[in-house]
């Protein structure tokens, strides 16, 4: 098993890309045209979902390339956890990099609210109308298309 952690860690010390997302949020990913090595980094390091990159298909030397992606943060960290001892420095310091840009992201923002719609936690927008909070427009949408099908419902009786 700490044979094949130091093997991921040196193909992701390689081919791996540490990036943030909304809210700082840490995304880890890495991409490359042998299938069956991409699949056993997945398996290594237990976390994450391949697709293939579609991007290149036109080109006429297009080679199939596919992508190891990892987004959810707890899983990201747990990655992170295991492959860091065996990383070089320049990454090491990516990595601290995007966890104070993900702690400072997490300190300024609003404290996380469920749904009013579905009950999903999530953080809100600043902006966001503070007595009712959706997780997402289609939330937010259905919630009115409710109000106006009972607003109706009312009207019939
Ligand atoms: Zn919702």
């Amino acid at each position: 098993m700490t044979d094949d952690l130091a093997w991921a860690a040196g193909l992701f010390e390689g081919e791996g890309c540490i990036t943030r997302g909304r809210n700082s949020l840490p995304i880890i990913h890495l991409a490359m045209t042998d299938r069956d090595v991409v699949e056993r980094f997945a398996v290594v390091v237990r976390h994450g979902t391949i697709v293939e990159l579609a991007k290149y298909r036109e080109r006429p030397h297009y080679q199939r390339q596919w992508r190891w992606a990892c987004q959810r943060e707890e899983h990201v960290r747990d990655v992170m956890a295991r492959l860091l001892p065996w990383l070089g420095n320049r990454r090491r310091a990516r990595w601290e990099e995007i966890l104070a840009a993900r702690a400072e992201a997490v300190a300024t923002m609003i404290d996380r609210v469920s749904c009013s719609r579905c009950g999903r936690f999530f953080y809100p927008d600043r902006t966001q109308n503070r007595r009712q909070h959706f997780c997402s427009v289609a939330c937010q949408r259905e919630a009115r298309n409710e109000t106006r099908r009972a607003g109706v419902v009312r009207a019939a009786r």
